[in-house]
């Protein structure tokens, strides 16, 4: 997927403010940078749900998104996580993950199993998600994100709701189960160290624009400024 020059303003204030940036199969690129400085914004405008100023976002060389033309969200391919993960509290797990699916009841169910299997939730299929951790109904929301098999995978800081302790475990298991999805991934972050070992590339985000991208090492050993690198202090 690839953003040209994606412009959002609300109120005459541009908050994205000329972003450019292309995302890969297979690949996680971190789009990282403090609070306030747009990149959920970013992200949906990229998701459809917001309306840029100017831009266009194309996937496969396709055009999805301009000021003119639209595709809607839910035919864009895209699959969505955020930190407020928000399961339907009414639904089991299987029918939360379910929930996007198209095909046979069998065929539906084969991926519910392939995914509850993958997140090492299988047991709890039949449950509902208040007789589940925060972070088992987190890896529930990232089976049910991946069950259509969207192409491109939006990440809002899916982990910041998470208690220090089991977030290095779910961000390493998120890794290998996005990376055999193979969907190409945008994950939003204002932490350094989730985006250090997270990303296979870094976009470095402030007042809207992208000042700095690279390799996770390159981005940490050669920051742009005095402003990274006060940024970045926080990791070791
Ligand atoms: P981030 O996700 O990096 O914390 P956001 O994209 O959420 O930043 O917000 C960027 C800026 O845009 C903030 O100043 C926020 O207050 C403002 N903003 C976001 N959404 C709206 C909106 N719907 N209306 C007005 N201002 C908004
Ligand atoms: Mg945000």
């Amino acid at each position: 997927m690839e953003i040209r020059n994606l412009v959002c303003s609300f109120e005459g204030r541009t908050v994205v403010d000329d972003v450019s940036l292309s995302i890969e199969a297979g690949r996680v690129t971190c789009l990282l940078g403090p609070s306030g400085c747009g990149k959920s914004t970013t992200l949906r405008a990229i998701a459809g749900v917001e309306m840029q100023n100017s831009g266009e976002i194309y996937v496969d060389g396709k055009l999805i998104c301009d000021t003119v033309f639209r595709v809607p969200p839910e035919r864009r391919q895209i699959g969505l996580m955020f930190q407020d993960f928000a399961l339907f509290p009414h639904l089991s797990v299987a029918e939360n993950v379910a929930f996007g699916l198209k095909g046979t009841k069998e065929e539906k169910r084969a991926r519910v199993e392939e995914l509850l299997d993958k997140v090492h939730l299988l047991r709890y299929i039949d449950g509902y998600p208040h007789q589940l951790s925060g972070g088992e109904q987190q890896r529930v929301a990232l089976a049910r994100a991946l069950a259509p098999r969207p192409r491109i995978m939006l990440m809002d800081e899916p982990f910041s709701g998470l208690d220090n302790r089991l977030r290095d475990g779910i961000r390493d298991e998120t890794l290998a189960i996005l990376k055999e999805e193979d969907a190409a991934v945008l994950l939003v972050t204002h932490e350094p160290e989730e985006a250090m070992r997270m990303a296979d590339e870094i976009a470095l985000m402030r007042r809207g624009k992208i000042v700095q991208q690279g390799a996770p090492y390159n981005v940490y050993t050669r920051p742009v400024d005095k402003a990274a690198v006060a940024f970045f202090s926080d990791v070791n």
